[in-house]
């Protein structure tokens, strides 16, 4: 799937992200933040930058980015304002559960509408009483001649509000052992051509700490209907498989955001405390700053690395279950650790509205908790550390 970039060729991208994050995207996450606003004019940008498709086949009118130079730009944006990211993140993800599941005829009708961004989404497996035990799941999907309907409740799920598709995990069978045998993912298309909700969905936003202005809804479906042709692969029974199967491309993605707020964060950080004196110098001279800036920096750094090992194992198609989940856990607790280490440099303009880095602090945490909670992380990198390393 992946096409080669040159060097030159990522030098432009990125160079084309820079200026897209420094002209557009900085000077109005405050506002919309604050306002819990939805950036639509970021979404008209994201469609001409090709981000809808950044990781989709150009077969399919995707750039079939590599991971390598994905988790560049996702870092890039994340250092401005983190919750933009999801808007493209969560739809790439249901993309790729298309692109590697999906059937041939599934690819063809799909994937070119959400290179576009024609049609976006993201991935709705999440429940109230289901979150890292995905097979837990209650919400069913029951077959009725050509199509399905599906009954239950979602949660947390992010671009359900303002996209139009939802990758949906189900139960198709309640009763099989082990559970996930039963699972199975339906592309499910939310709205009519004019944009408004179909019948037997409802959508309600859910307010959060931080990853504001993005939409994050509980889904309730009652009796809604959905084609068989929507049944990922059309066989029942993979659904789990299908879903965890794109987390690994997921983790790199989230421990990009992680770096991008932790870079960002240390990026204001090392402004703030050339500016701000006391005791008749800039706080950047007395060395309690600098021990914090010099740790911030060589963690954001040795994250950076994490998330290159990941993702160069990611493109050359090697196992990197080990590789994405250190990459993950190290960048997004460095998310936490600069956020918090550059509130304390501030001091108490960090309680400021008027301040950028009190967001980075409410943005942080999300990334140890999404893809896979911190705590899996560690428990998946111990395994395969038992696994490649018998005795
Ligand atoms: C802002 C936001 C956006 C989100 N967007 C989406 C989305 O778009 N789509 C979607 O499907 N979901 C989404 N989620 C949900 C997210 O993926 C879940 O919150 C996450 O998987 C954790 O599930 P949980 O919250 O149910 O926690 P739980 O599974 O209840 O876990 C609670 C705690 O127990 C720990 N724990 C659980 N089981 C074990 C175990 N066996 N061993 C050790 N520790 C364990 C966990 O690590 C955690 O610390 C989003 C969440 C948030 C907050």
């Amino acid at each position: 799937m992946t096409e080669i970039y040159s060097k030159e060729d990522e030098v432009a991208i990125l160079d084309m992200i820079d200026k897209w994050v420094t002209n557009e995207v900085a000077p109005i996450a405050r506002e919309f933040d604050q306002a819990d606003k939805y950036p639509e004019q970021l979404v008209e940008q994201m469609k001409e930058l090709g981000l809808f498709g950044a990781t989709i086949g150009q077969e399919w009118g995707g750039l079939g980015l590599p991971a390598s130079i994905y988790a560049k730009i996702v870092i890039r944006v994340a250092s401005a304002w983190m919750a933009p990211g999801g808007i493209f993140n969560s739809h790439l993800i249901q993309a790729s559960a298309i692109e590697r599941c999906g059937t041939q005829a599934q690819k063809d009708k799909f994937l070119p509408l959400m290179a576009t961004g024609e049609m976006r989404g993201g991935i709705a497996l999440t429940e109230p009483n289901a979150g890292s035990d995905l097979q837990a799941i209650t919400t069913t999907a029951k077959r009725d001649g050509d199509d399905y309907i599906i009954n239950g409740a979602k949660t947390w799920i992010t671009n359900s509000l303002n996209g139009n598709s939802l990758a949906v995990l189900v139960k198709t069978d309640t009763e099989i052992q082990p559970r996930y045998k039963g699972t199975s993912l339906f592309l499910v298309e939310t709205k009519d051509a004019d944009g408004n909700f179909l019948p037997g969905v409802e959508v309600i936003k859910m307010k959060k700490l931080g990853y504001r202005a993005i939409d994050t809804c509980e889904v309730v479906f009652t009796n809604f209907r959905v084609s068989a042709a929507n049944l990922i692969g059309e066989e029942e029974g993979h659904g789990f498989l299908q879903a965890v199967g794109g987390l690994e491309l997921g983790r790199i993605n989230v421990a990009a955001r992680g770096a991008g707020i932790a870079q960002g964060a240390l990026d204001l950080a090392v402004r703030y405390a050339q500016e701000r004196e006391t005791f008749g110098k800039p706080i950047c001279q007395h060395q309690a700053i600098q021990l914090k800036l010099g740790e911030m920096a060589s963690k954001v750094e040795a994250s950076r690395l994490l998330i290159e090992q990941a993702a160069a194992k990611y493109d050359a198609q090697e196992r990197c279950d080990m590789e994405a989940g250190m990459a993950k856990y190290f960048a997004s607790e460095t998310g936490v650790f600069c956020a918090n280490e550059a509130m304390r440099i501030f001091g108490g303009y960090s309680y400021s509205c008027e301040y950028e880095i009190e967001r980075f602090y409410r943005d942080a945490m999300l990334m140890c908790i999404g893809e896979g909670t911190n705590e899996f992380q560690r428990m998946i990198i111990a395994k395969q550390l038992i696994e490649r390393n018998k005795v």
